[in-house]
């Protein structure tokens, strides 16, 4: 598929290509199958990434912390059926 990747774009942690939150639709796509099969791997991943976004985000807001961002790092993975 052409174009550019769903990548963030630090310190402010929208996607590149689209300007959504990061990890966007298609980033979370692209991640699944880039990691399919390796569940754990994607999980220490995202949690190293979801730890440079909340400190980046928490230095460029110190008045509105971003929160955790567990949601928005995280939840998305499913457990493999
Ligand atoms: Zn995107």
């Amino acid at each position: 598929m052409p174009g550019r990747p769903h990548r963030p774009m630090r310190p402010l942690w929208l996607c590149r290509r689209c300007g959504a939150p990061w990890p966007c639709g298609p980033a979370r796509l692209a991640l699944l199958v880039e990691y399919q099969g390796n569940r754990a791997a994607l999980l220490l991943h995202l949690a190293d990434l979801r730890r440079e976004a909340v400190e980046q985000l928490t230095v460029l807001n110190p008045s509105s912390p971003p929160g955790d961002l567990r949601n928005r790092f995280l939840s998305w993975v499913r457990a493999p059926r």
